[in-house]
């Protein structure tokens, strides 16, 4: 089975994101794709943050028709609150694998460029493919610049231009995404009550409302005072 996780805060899910997963499925024939909001994000714990339970919920409700998405609760908070880092959820979703399985991460370009910033990253990079989706004010080349060179193999095979084989792993581009939609528009479009409809999924988009999620009066936010 070839099978990818796909990871994010997820606040909310939106087009883009199905829009990528959909791609990476058709170009990579991944017959499950894992969709794991995560619950501690190490780079976002000053944002603003929607509450675990609904981000899930919105995840739940967008791969709810299609039986290859699965929404995945690995990375949910833990009780102390410390921060969870993809080489783990990378090595747990690894164990529970057949031997033949192939297993793929998928980023959009703009968290493939923050890579250096993971913990582990080198070790990540070469226990994994990536698949990197592209994203509209992202540049290709520069994703060919994190991989270190000591991680390339030693006799240079020849590269094809989109994908850079590394020593155990690679990294996949996967271009022509370039869906112009990200979460933080969407909270702000609904904060200044503008519709979303199409930005989301229609059930999601059911749910911010049902919710009054990203208002000033968001129950997840109440809750969390
Ligand atoms: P925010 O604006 O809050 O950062 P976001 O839209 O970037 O939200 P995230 O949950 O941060 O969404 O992203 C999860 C993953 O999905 C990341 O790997 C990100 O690069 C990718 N992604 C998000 N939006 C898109 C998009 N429009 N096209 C391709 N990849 C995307
Ligand atoms: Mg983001």
């Amino acid at each position: 089975m070839n099978i990818a996780i796909f990871g994010g805060t997820f606040d909310p899910i939106h087009a883009g994101h199905m829009k990528a997963a959909r791609a990476a499925q058709r170009r990579f024939k991944l017959d499950r794709i894992l969709f794991i909001p995560t619950g501690n994000p190490p780079h976002k714990i000053h944002d603003h943050l929607t509450d675990f339970a609904q981000r899930y919920a919105m995840v739940t409700l967008a791969c709810a028709n299609i039986p290859t998405f699965i929404p995945c609760t690995i990375e949910a908070p833990t009780v102390d609150g410390s921060p969870r880092y993809s080489i783990d959820t990378v090595r747990a979703v690894r164990r529970k694998l057949r031997q033949h399985d192939r297993l793929f991460f998928l980023v959009g370009a703009d968290a493939f460029l923050d890579l250096p910033h993971w913990r582990e990253f080198r070790r990540l990079l070469d226990s994994v493919e990536f698949i990197v989706v592209s994203r509209p004010g992202f540049d290709p080349d520069a994703i060919r610049q994190v991989a270190p060179p000591d991680l390339l193999p030693a006799r240079r095979l020849a590269q094809r231009a989109e994908t850079i084989r590394l020593r155990h792993g690679a990294i996949h581009l996967l271009p022509g995404v370039e869906a112009p939609i990200a979460s933080r528009d969407i909270r702000q479009a609904v904060r200044t009550r503008k519709p979303v409809t199409g930005l989301v999924p229609k059930l999601v988009e059911e749910y911010i409302l049902k919710e009054g999620l990203f208002g000033p009066s968001a129950m997840g936010k109440r809750l969390h005072q």
